[in-house]
């Protein structure tokens, strides 16, 4: 696993030094104490681009940090990034590493994770947020590399998903309540009838972030089900959230129920849809995160 490498274009190293500035800022403003080892350089691996690392140290912080990149999705920052409709996720909390969703294309996932620096083996988890093609199209491609991961699906997915997993012999898990996957990472267990669909929470130090496949149940329902897991704060609310063409009305109504919740930062993606994105921009400025694929997504455990 390679997450930490530091790129020699000099750009890539100014956006990792001036994240590195912002975190020492915030942190000095809460007075804690934030231990920030980043810029390191572990080992050589395929990944090209900076990764930021930042560790909690104090009284019960522990160790765990969080790191994420998007592996599938539409757009992509950097060349050589493969890029389609669907959504897929990596996400390392501590010593687990999860992948949410698979996107439509499992060559394409593969080559994403080779440039991340993450072989197949190395995935605990897969989690699948619901079975359409473009979130569950890579299942079967990354199983047939490595039938290690357990695989989390929604109960209700198909039976021809199901048998994706069984005949790779992986292990199986359908999820039919809210669950944990993974030391502090939860599923909201299916939510909605029509199309079954979870998020995937993890806890962090700066409250929960949740990750939507595509939020076909109604993004404020799955943040409802989320605080219901944990009664903590919604740090960041990132993945796909189902609202290409939603009237100014419902955006309006979206970003309300996202500013009651007090949710800090927005990583939106796949069918969030164009103007829902500028809306978001616009109203979080510097806490919107552009989650294009490959791109590292830093997350401070910085309280
Ligand atoms: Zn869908
Ligand atoms: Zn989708």
């Amino acid at each position: 696993m390679c997450w930490s490498a530091v790129s020699t274009t000099p750009a890539r190293v100014m956006a990792c030094e001036s994240a590195y500035g912002w975190y020492a800022c915030r942190a000095k403003g809460r007075g804690m104490r934030v231990a920030v080892g980043i810029l390191s350089v572990i080992g050589v691996c395929h990944a090209t681009w900076p990764a930021l690392v930042v560790r909690a140290d104090g009284p019960g912080h522990g160790d765990a940090e969080l790191r994420m990149r998007v592996l599938f999705d539409s757009t992509s920052g950097h060349a050589g990034w493969h890029t389609g409709w669907g959504y897929a996720a990596l996400l390392q909390l501590g010593e687990r590493t999860v992948l949410f969703d698979t996107g439509a294309d499992g060559q394409a996932l593969l080559s994403n994770l080779a440039r991340a620096g993450v072989r197949p083996s190395e995935i605990d988890h897969v989690v699948l947020s619901h079975d359409h093609p473009d979130h569950a199209g890579g299942l079967a491609t990354l199983l047939q590399v490595s039938p290690h991961p357990e695989v989390h699906i929604p109960r209700g997915a198909s039976i021809r998903t199901q048998q994706v997993v069984r005949a790779a012999g992986a292990r199986l898990t359908l999820v039919s309540r809210p669950t944990r996957i993974a030391p502090r990472v939860h599923s909201t267990g299916p939510l909605g009838k029509r199309i079954p669909e979870q998020a995937l929470v993890l806890t962090t130090e700066t409250g929960l972030v949740v990750v939507a496949g595509c939020a076909h149940p109604g993004l404020e329902r799955m943040l409802r089900a989320a605080r219901r897991l944990h009664r903590r704060p919604i740090d960041t609310v990132a993945g796909g959230w189902h609202l290409l063409n939603a009237s100014r009305q419902r955006i309006r109504r979206v970003i309300a129920a996202l500013r009651r919740l007090d949710v800090r930062r927005v990583i939106p993606g796949h069918c969030t849809g164009r103007q829902m994105v500028r809306a978001l921009r616009d109203a979080w400025g510097d806490a919107f995160i552009d989650g294009a694929v490959g791109r590292p997504l830093p997350f401070p455990l910085d309280r």
